[in-house]
């Protein structure tokens, strides 16, 4: 985040990262986060102050206060997740929500109307909980297809993050955004940084 601050990117919303290249050349980020992990409240959301950036969590609406039991499969860890009061203070320090379904299933293997429940009813029960509008959402696992895409669209959603790599330019589908993973080790982010800082003001359109 520092190293993002120092060459001088700013926070915009995800729907700023359908317009193109103007987004890029005002170096507009955001920084997404998938899942809605405590340890995100605890050690992100000091730095995100100190460096004066917005973030987005994508919430699994079912687990709220819980912790991530989708992923224990993995290697049998599982982490707490934001509870209701952690959300609302992540939410008065500026930050947002988005919806990343109920109970974080894989979305293209289920049958239409189990999809909709895990994409509708997250959007919703988090509208209402939060009292916050929620436009932004994020396929769980980074599964999707046309069919998920075409729902999350019809049940009012602005934008949906998938998990493949990239920077958003003009003509993205709002529906299929690219992300960044920020690693120790993330290569493309940081030839994007040093891309974006060299071409500066020299930016064509
Ligand atoms: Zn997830």
């Amino acid at each position: 985040m520092r190293e993002l601050l120092d060459a001088g990117m700013v926070s915009g919303d995800l729907s700023d990262a359908a317009g193109g290249v103007q987004a890029e050349k005002n170096g507009k980020i955001v920084i997404t986060f998938d899942d809605g992990f405590e340890n995100v409240f605890r050690n992100a959301m000091p730095v995100l102050k100190e460096c004066g950036f917005r973030a987005i969590q994508f919430i699994v609406s079912g687990f709220i206060g819980k912790r991530n039991s989708w992923d224990e499969a993995l290697d049998g860890l599982t982490e707490p997740l934001m509870d209701e009061a952690q959300i609302r203070e992540w939410l008065a320090q500026g930050h947002r929500i988005g919806a990343h379904t109920r109970t974080h299933r894989r979305l293209p293997s289920l049958p239409s109307g189990a999809m909709r429940e895990e994409i509708e009813s997250s959007k919703k029960e988090l509208e209402d909980r939060f009292g916050v509008a929620v436009e932004d959402f994020c396929y769980p696992h980074g599964a999707y297809d046309q069919r998920v895409a075409d729902m999350v669209q019809e049940v009012g959603f602005k934008t949906a993050c998938t998990i493949r790599f990239g920077v958003n330019r003009q003509g993205v589908n709002p529906f299929q955004l690219l992300r960044m993973t920020a690693r120790r080790e993330s290569r493309g982010l940081k030839h994007w940084v040093r891309q974006w800082k060299t071409r500066g003001l020299q930016w064509e359109i």
